[in-house]
């Protein structure tokens, strides 16, 4: 078994942003992604557009050149793609880390392919891959999704979706816009304050003209194959139903961050204990990176202000590793 002065876990943008950094800085390192490189900007929607511009989503000096000032998903694909055969980064792609397990001077991680031994671990894991599950009888149909990838398959059909976020207004205007009879079932009064200001009328004023209907102050309770059950101010309904997106957003992995020793502070977000001016965790030389950092306030951190943390750990990293 090789030892590494570094394991990266998670070849998301950040995750190769402390790549980068760490073989500035000379040291050893792997990155380990369990799906393809930048594995959740591939899982979002094939049509998606960035908020940011280009240039605040580049890492390591890469210029980042793309057709509009915000870039589109496959514009980002070809990009980090590029980042990553520019800085040749050792990535490892399709092997997921099982176990982080400390032992005092050093790290033993278990993958689905390997072990390794390393000196540091970083996780830049983001929040993709656990979806708020509805919890409701029927979720487990078919029709149900908690991804959502393009409009096409919903033109012509009766699509509820359920949420209030950017991800579900983006979602319920692109299937409507495309033909799908649309329906929001939302909890709150109100579509969020945090949706995007130039997103936020469209959607406003696609409800109060009637052309995406909405109930508010609304939760959906039971799916069946061709219904959905709903209780509203008014009482309950039943609603004709082809599909279901439920846009009720992800969470970080808390309980592989507990497997490893990591605390979390007693607030609503779950926010994992870490210095803000390392970004080590209550373990020594296990740090957070990117939009992990954040628990359950997934708005906190994006790719444009979590770059930096890529240099942070690496010169907290460089500093302990020199004076030993
Ligand atoms: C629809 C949408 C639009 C967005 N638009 C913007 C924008 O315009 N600007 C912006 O700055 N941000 C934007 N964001 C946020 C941004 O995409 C994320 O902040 C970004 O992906 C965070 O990067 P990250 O490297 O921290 O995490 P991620 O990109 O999520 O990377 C984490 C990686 O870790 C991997 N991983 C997890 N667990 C394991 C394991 N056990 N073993 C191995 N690998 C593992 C995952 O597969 C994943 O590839 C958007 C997010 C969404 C959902």
């Amino acid at each position: 078994m090789e030892g590494k002065d570094l394991i990266i876990i998670g070849a998301g943008p950040i995750g190769l942003a402390c790549g980068i950094e760490a073989q500035k800085a000379g040291l050893s390192y792997v990155i380990i992604e369990k799906g393809c490189l930048v594995n959740s900007l591939y899982h979002y929607p094939l049509n998606m557009t960035f908020f940011s511009t280009s240039e605040r989503l580049e890492i390591g000096g890469v210029p980042f050149i793309s057709n509009s000032p915000k870039p589109t998903r496959s514009e980002s694909l070809e990009y980090y793609r590029r980042v990553c055969t520019s800085w040749k980064l050792n990535v490892k792609l399709y092997e997921k880390v099982e176990e982080v397990k400390n032992e005092g001077d050093a790290f033993n991680i278990k993958t689905t392919k390997d072990t390794y031994r390393a000196k540091a671990v970083i996780l830049a894991l983001g929040f993709y891959d656990l979806p708020y599950l509805l919890n409701i009888e029927g979720e487990g149909l078919p029709k149900v999704k908690h991804y959502y990838d393009e409009p096409h398959p919903y033109f012509g059909q009766k699509v509820a979706v359920i949420g209030a976020a950017n991800s579900a207004v983006d979602v319920a205007l692109e299937t409507w816009r495309k033909g799908a009879e649309v329906t929001m079932i939302i909890r709150e009064d109100a579509i969020r304050e945090s949706v995007k200001y130039w997103v936020k009328p469209d959607i406003e004023n696609r409800i109060k003209e009637g052309s995406v209907k909405a109930f508010f102050n609304s939760e959906i309770f039971r799916i069946t194959p061709n219904t959905i059950e709903i209780k509203t101010p008014a009482g309950n309904k039943i609603l004709e139903n082809d599909f279901v997106l439920a846009m009720t957003g992800y969470q970080p992995p808390f309980d592989f961050m507990k497997s490893m020793g990591i605390t979390f502070h007693k607030d609503e977000y779950h926010t994992p204990v870490y210095s803000e001016e390392t970004m080590q965790t209550n373990v020594t030389n296990l740090y957070l990176a990117g939009v992990v950092c954040g628990g359950l306030k997934t708005n906190k951190w994006f790719i444009e202000n979590s770059r930096v943390h890529a240099e942070i750990i690496i010169h907290d990293l460089k500093g302990k590793m020199t004076t030993k």
